[in-house]
């Protein structure tokens, strides 16, 4: 088991989904979590539920501006983290012929961008500050296959993984990990309704060797794993969370 005592985690997104639950397991395991998300009112209520401190912060990754007055803000009250898991996201489903320009901007700039900004501001902080420390992206399975009328989301998640291999490249001597996790379905806020559907669980179950779409605790048990000491000298490398979809075809 890991033990977060002493590290301080930023997580975007980490009002709800893979992002609370990932606040959740680590700060049951030690660490002091500050969770960012433009749903204030989630993660503030998430946040009085964790224990060592918890805080919660209103921040749009897409607001460059508030990123940094975040980062200012941090230095201010001498909030020093060392995790980051950027996990804020959205997603667009659309045929590409009809994918609105706005909704592609949309998704690469919370997706992408965002994902990008906030690692950018935390590795200037680390670097300034001669510690190391470890990035965690929440990818998806859309990072690594296409997938339906999806052209927006899975390029930006194509984006995500690429973006973490460039980035442990370029900060590994800065003694900074970035790796990712790639989930499959995931039952959070952003996939509730496919599962109100009986045909389009049964469907889901058995795309998944497995069995089953994973809950967020199953990833967050893995952003755990690479945000640790355990993950030391992994750095680069996008894990696949999906009960076995990527493995091959099933037939
Ligand atoms: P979710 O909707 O439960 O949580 C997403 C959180 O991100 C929300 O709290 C939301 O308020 C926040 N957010 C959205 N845009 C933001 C912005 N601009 N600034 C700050 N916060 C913002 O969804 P989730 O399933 O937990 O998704 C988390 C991540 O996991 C996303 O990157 C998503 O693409 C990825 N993912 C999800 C699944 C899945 O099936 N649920 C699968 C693979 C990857």
């Amino acid at each position: 088991m890991q033990n977060f005592t002493g590290h301080l985690a930023l997580i975007t997104g980490g009002a709800s989904g893979i992002g609370a639950a990932s606040a959740s397991l680590i700060a049951g395991r030690g660490a002091r979590v500050i969770l960012l998300d433009r749903d204030i009112r989630g993660a503030e209520a998430l946040a009085a539920s964790l224990p060592h401190k918890a805080l919660a912060m209103e921040l749009d990754v897409t607001d460059r501006a508030a990123v940094a007055r975040l980062f200012a803000v941090l230095a201010d009250q001498g909030l020093r983290p060392d995790i980051l898991i950027n996990s804020a996201g959205i997603r667009e489903i659309s045929h590409p012929l009809d994918l609105a320009p706005e909704d592609w901007d949309r998704v690469l700039s919370v997706n992408l961008t965002g994902s990008f900004t906030l690692a950018q501001s935390f590795a200037r902080v680390l670097r300034d500050s001669g510690r190391g420390g470890a990035i965690v992206n929440i990818a998806s399975t859309s990072g690594l296959l296409a997938s339906e009328n999806r052209a927006a989301y899975v390029a930006s998640k194509h984006g995500v993984v690429g973006l973490t291999k460039q980035l442990a490249l370029d900060l590994g001597p800065l003694g900074i990990r970035v790796n990712a996790v790639a989930p499959g379905v995931v039952r959070t806020a952003m996939t509730e309704s496919y599962f109100d559907d009986p045909a389009t669980v049964a469907r889901l179950n058995a795309a998944y060797p497995l069995g089953r779409p994973a809950e967020a605790e199953d990833v967050a048990e893995v952003v755990a794993f690479l945000a640790s000491h355990a993950a030391r000298y992994v750095t680069g490398v996008t894990i696949p969370v999906d009960g076995g979809y990527t493995a091959g075809r099933k037939k």
